[in-house]
């Protein structure tokens, strides 16, 4: 089994809460609830429960990528440096105790900010006895130059030497699999700004590939894309889809982001059984998020409808938790 915990699904930059928004989620939940459900934290909690639907009382959340993901072997990758990644250090701190006994392993997709942000605010790093592994297909140099490069002067003012843990740059393969932490890994690049890498991950049976910061020209959706090789069969496909296919087509081509209807063509044409939406727009509110996945829904729905297989189709959220495989 392969359990992924979302700790960001922002994409581009973090998006701070939103009072006013949060507002109006609070009035949405109280005009629904009936006076029995709002008397005691109990009934309030078993009435949140009840209602489900993240918009009543969930916000998607605002830290940038950063994605773990733990087999039942006990290995454990984590995807990204970005904001996300100050939470999930201290949740992990939280869980393992200041030191924990086993190595915090990193794939880096690539370095635009978004996605190396958080290693600064990433306290297990300056904790000794710690032991955190970065590792991704653009080399270790080009990794340590920009995980290191954000920390020092003028850009922050705590030098990367008071990190005390043990931090290393093992070197992996770039397009060829290799196995990390238990997982088997596949690599393979993707049409991005700079380049991006997307992972394919496998852990007894079940299979996951993660691959946000993406562009596909609407022509490539062909089963020779190379692409439907990499994703075929998974049980689970995270997608960049942080426009809608309006905004993709008409404004954002070439911007290297993707839409859930792309997502969808592409899990058909692999196999992919459940596909989770994320690096959302940094300007899309939480309906504007609603929004992008229930089209996409109502597309899959359509293709359903056409003979084709169901796909399961959700928005991810910052502290989702999804199990995949047996
Ligand atoms: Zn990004
Ligand atoms: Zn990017």
């Amino acid at each position: 089994m392969i359990t992924v915990t979302f700790w960001g699904t922002r994409g581009s930059i973090p998006t701070a809460f939103d009072s006013a928004a949060q507002h109006e989620t609070l009035i949405s939940a109280l005009a629904q609830a009936g006076p029995d459900d709002v008397g005691s934290r109990a009934a309030a909690e078993a009435y949140l429960a009840r209602a489900g639907g993240l918009h009543l009382h969930q916000r998607y959340g605002g830290d940038t990528t950063c994605v773990e993901f733990q087999n039942s072997g006990g290995g454990r990758i984590i995807i990204d440096f970005g904001s996300g990644a100050r939470r999930f250090g201290g949740a992990a701190i939280g869980e393992d105790g200041p030191v924990s006994g086993r190595p915090f392993s990193f794939l880096m997709t690539h370095m635009h900010w978004d996605h190396v942000q958080g290693f600064p605010f990433f306290a297990p790093c300056f904790i000794p006895g710690n032991e955190i592994r970065i590792s991704g297909s653009h080399g270790s140099a080009a990794l340590k130059d920009a995980l290191f490069g954000q920390m020092k002067p003028p850009y922050f003012p705590v030098p990367v030497e008071a990190m005390r843990a043990d931090i290393s740059f093992p070197e992996v393969p770039a397009d060829e699999p290799f196995e990390l932490e238990g997982f088997q890994v596949t690599p393979f690049l993707l049409r991005h700004g700079d380049g991006s890498y997307g992972y394919r991950l496998e852990f007894d049976g079940a299979s996951v590939v993660f691959a946000s910061d993406a562009e596909h020209d609407l022509n490539d959706l062909v089963p020779e894309y190379a692409y439907v090789k990499w994703t075929k069969g998974a049980d689970l496909l995270i997608f960049d889809a942080q426009y809608s296919l309006a905004d993709l087509v008409l404004h954002k081509e070439d911007w290297g982001h993707s839409s859930g209807l792309v997502a969808v063509d592409l899990a058909h044409l692999a196999d992919v059984k459940q596909v989770l939406l994320t690096h959302h727009d940094p300007s899309a509110s939480d309906e504007d998020i609603d929004g992008i996945a229930q089209q996409t829904l109502e597309y899959e729905e359509m293709l359903r409808d056409g003979g084709a297989s169901a796909i399961d189709v959700r928005a991810a959220f910052d502290g989702l938790k999804v199990e995949v495989g047996l």
